[in-house]
């Protein structure tokens, strides 16, 4: 059977096993389709099947979670952990907490951690969960008592050598503090159970910082590679969370000035360039709507729907709010505004046809796998400092985020160079990525079945 064809029978029987998983489906045709050349190189890896294997989590489970609100009424949730691939280390990866979540969300978002883990070099596998619960609008005590029952069943299946969750869209250091609060009540105080925890029991300064940062690190470089640079470029940022704030603290930084923040409602338009200090008032402070920056900042503008319809000229789109937000009609417009570059904080946030558009204007595209891995990146750093119980300094983690996202660019250019695609950075990220998990996963196993057949 050729490559092509054993990458397409993959993928007819993915679609007949799990036809209501439109996410993953998108997540894993997109890498499969990409890896062609690495399995004609690799024709031991179609022989092992890693393809079939790799597509499967190696457990799915999902869990009820029972909470009371402050009315007294017991709401009923549910809770995911997909752990989906251990070939190099103990699974990792977030949990995110949002109406939307369901089991073809969470698959998705594990299985592009499988391969985001790979490219940061760091002995980490592949995971995620979440529950569709909204944080929206719950109170302190409600949020506390959702993660205390959340945390009761997860706790089973979890540790610091087996799997370590964090963060995503909905859980940050508040519902951290209050899973591994209920963690250590149930199991005792194992520190590395959890990553983006609170510096005063056992996080990782620059955690909070990390995705973000690593964002533009990684930007940086794409943009080096191809004889541009970030100083004086505009950029839309989409977002206005974890991943948006600190893309465009260290994007102002570097003289980049970022025209725009959002959320799901719509977004804030700030000629002079977004005033992060404000956005970080309403959002971690006061857990408000983006819409007050404009009543707090002379000459800025709120405009309900997406940034992505927005007519404005700028020179970088980086999104960081959610799957599937930019789609290929706002994604076609994006030369015209005067776009060059496209790199994605968020998970999957381009739709296939946006990416088609990217390349076809001759837009670089850095994909999130390998232009958010930071994040990851620095749970992980955060996980050895746990092990040798001490802190290391803002800087040293900083300095070794920056190396790393030098390192996923490098590794992604060069993967894409030596199978005949230089500069398809998204090819370049999921061969680098597919490489070392296959390769563990075929001397875990199937090489001495193979010896013997
Ligand atoms: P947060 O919960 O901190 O912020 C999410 C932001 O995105 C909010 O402004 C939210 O607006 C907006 N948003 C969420 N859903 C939608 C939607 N359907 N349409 C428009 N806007 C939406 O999450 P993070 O910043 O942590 O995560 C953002 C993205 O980055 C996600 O894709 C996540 O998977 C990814 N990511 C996060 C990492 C991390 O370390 N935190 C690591 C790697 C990737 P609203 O308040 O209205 O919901």
């Amino acid at each position: 059977m050729s490559a092509a064809s054993y990458v397409q029978s993959i993928l007819t029987t993915l679609k007949q096993r799990d036809p209501n998983q439109p996410e993953f489906f998108e997540a894993a045709s997109a890498l499969l389709k990409t890896i062609t050349p690495v399995l004609e190189k690799h024709p031991e890896y179609m022989k092992a099947n890693i393809l079939g294997r790799i597509v499967e989590p190696e457990r799915a489970i999902q869990f009820a979670i029972p909470w009371q609100d402050d009315k007294g009424q017991i709401q009923i949730n549910r809770g995911f952990r997909v752990q989906f691939n251990s070939a190099i280390g103990p699974y990792k990866g977030g949990l995110r907490l949002h109406p939307s979540v369901n089991l073809s969300i969470v698959k998705f978002l594990g299985f592009e951690q499988i391969f985001k883990n790979s490219l940061t070099t760091l002995p980490i596998g592949g995971a995620k969960g979440g529950a569709d619960f909204d944080p929206k609008g719950k109170s302190n005590a409600e949020v506390m008592r959702f993660c205390q029952s959340f945390m009761t069943e997860l706790s089973k299946y979890i540790g610091p050598d087996l799997d370590v969750p964090a963060g995503d869209i909905g859980v940050g250091a508040r519902e951290i503090g209050y899973l591994y609060g209920q963690y250590k009540r149930l199991k005792g105080a194992q520190r590395g159970v959890l990553t983006g925890k609170g510096l005063s029991y056992g996080g990782s300064l620059a955690r909070t910082e990390a995705t973000g940062y690593g964002l533009i690190y990684y930007t940086d470089e794409l943009l080096k590679a191809n004889g541009e640079s970030l100083a004086g470029k505009r950029a839309v940022i989409s977002g206005a969370g974890n991943v948006a704030i600190y893309a465009t603290q260290k994007a102002e930084e570097l003289g980049v000035k970022v025209i725009t923040v959002s959320d799901s409602n719509g977004y804030i338009v700030d000629e002079n360039g977004i005033d992060v200090a404000v956005v970080k008032q309403i959002k971690e402070v006061e857990r408000g709507r983006i819409k007050a920056y404009a009543d707090r900042v002379a000459d800025s503008h709120y405009y309900e729907g997406s940034v992505w319809d927005a007519d404005l000229q700028y020179d970088l789109a980086l999104p960081c709010a959610t799957q599937n937000e930019i789609d290929g009609t706002q994604a076609a417009r994006f030369k015209a505004a005067g776009v060059i570059a496209v790199a994605e904080g968020a998970n999957m946030p381009s739709d296939p046809e946006a990416i088609t558009a990217y390349t076809d204007a001759g837009i670089l595209y850095g994909p999130a796998k390998a232009a958010n891995a930071g994040g990851v990146a620095v749970s992980a750093l955060e996980m050895s400092q746990n092990s040798r119980r001490l802190s290391d300094s803002f800087e040293k983690v900083d300095g070794q985020l920056h190396d790393i996202m030098q390192h996923i660019f490098k590794a992604s250019a060069d993967a894409a160079a030596e199978y005949g695609m230089a500069g398809d950075y998204e090819a370049g990220a999921n061969i680098a990525g597919f490489l070392k998990v296959a390769d563990a996963m075929y001397y875990q196993g199937m090489k001495v079945y193979l010896d013997i057949n």
